[in-house]
């Protein structure tokens, strides 16, 4: 909860000084960093809860008249050092078979590149991020034998040019397919346990990737299971192409609040065609209903009449302010992947689609 002090605002009319506790001129400043003052300025007394915090560096050489706040390291700091210790902390995704392969092969390589040197002390020369997984060289301290850069995780063998995409990466983009959260979130979770976060382009690079792969298996998936559902029809010597479906929504809002009309404060909706000729319920159709266009946001807030779905590159296929509906999606709105015809319908969700 805010105070008072937070929200209260610093205009230029007021001449007194913001913190006259802090910046007085003429006082001494030759306290190390080590013994910072934590000071209750005059004008923060009870109405406020203002806690200002005063750092003063003896490493200051500067001729100034007042006091200065700096926040300089200390003359003997190592910051080199500090530097690597800091970027080598900390937990990391490493595949563990490849780890003690890392230790057992650097250890091999410096027995035969140093044999003088007794003992292979390991510390970290470089540690090389690749999205969520890492590239490890080692060196040894006592005699300063840096061995190969080695990858702490299993490749995706692609056959393209460049590096291959760590297995860890495309496989953390292909579960987070089917979770609420996010690239950004993945971000903070990693940076919550102490793992420096991949960078958002080269999730987003990779999920997008990753999406476009999953689209594809899933129509695939969806028109063999069609194939095994038109079997049981023929079997039973009814239209083959006639089959009975459910329609099971999934929408981007945690609020749901209404039976008959749920989901509409969401932006998208996923809907599913669930067959019940079978008794395996195979899902047949996917409808996806999309309110959502960076592009035509971006258009529009820039003053052009563009509307969406109907631009150029839309990723909307529902307008705005539309209702998302569950009747609509059965209707295939959405246009599925081999595109069925409804020929009836049932109550509830409950349809007929033919599929060609
Ligand atoms: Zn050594
Ligand atoms: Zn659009």
């Amino acid at each position: 909860m805010f105070t008072k002090g937070h929200t209260k605002k610093w205009s230029k009319k007021d001449n007194s000084p913001r913190n006259p506790g802090c910046f007085q001129a003429g006082k001494p400043s030759g306290r190390s960093r080590s013994q910072t003052s934590i000071q209750i300025p005059e004008s923060a007394s009870a109405s406020t809860s203002y806690v200002r915090q005063t750092l003063k560096s003896s490493d200051c050489k500067m001729e100034t008249t007042g006091n200065i706040c700096t926040l300089r390291p200390l003359d003997n700091a190592d910051l080199k050092r500090e530097e690597n210790k800091e970027l080598h902390s900390g937990m990391r995704w490493i595949d563990s078979q490849l780890n003690i392969s890392l230790i057992n092969t650097n250890i091999n390589k410096h027995q035969v590149d140093s044999p003088s040197c007794p003992k292979f002390i390991a510390d970290y020369y470089e540690q090389k991020k690749w999205g969520t997984c890492w590239q490890f060289t080692l060196k040894c301290i006592a005699c300063g034998f840096i061995g190969d850069r080695m990858k702490m995780y299993k490749e995706i063998a692609n056959g393209k040019p460049g590096p291959n995409p760590g297995q860890p990466n495309v496989a953390l983009a292909s579960a987070l397919q089917d979770c609420p959260i996010g690239n950004t979130t993945v971000q903070q979770l990693l940076a919550g346990i102490d793992t420096p976060p991949p960078c958002r382009s080269s999730m987003q690079r990779t999920s997008s990737k990753v999406a476009a792969e999953m689209v594809k298996l899933n129509k695939t998936d969806m028109a063999q299971k069609l194939e095994l559902v038109k079997e049981v029809n023929r079997r039973r010597g009814v239209p083959e192409n006639e089959i009975n479906i459910t329609v099971d929504a999934r929408y981007n809002s945690n609020t749901i609040v209404s039976k008959k009309k749920p989901g509409q404060n969401a932006t998208q909706v996923f809907a599913l065609g669930i067959e019940t000729i079978t008794d395996r319920k195979f899902i047949v159709a996917a409808v996806v209903q999309n309110k959502m266009c960076w592009r035509g946001a971006w258009l529009r807030g820039k003053g052009f009449p563009i509307e969406c779905p109907g631009h150029e590159e839309c990723t909307a296929n529902l307008y705005r302010a539309a209702a998302l509906s569950e009747y609509r999606a059965g209707k295939r709105d959405g246009k599925p992947d081999r595109t069925p015809e409804m020929s009836g319908t049932v109550c509830d969700h409950r349809w007929r689609w033919t599929f060609s």
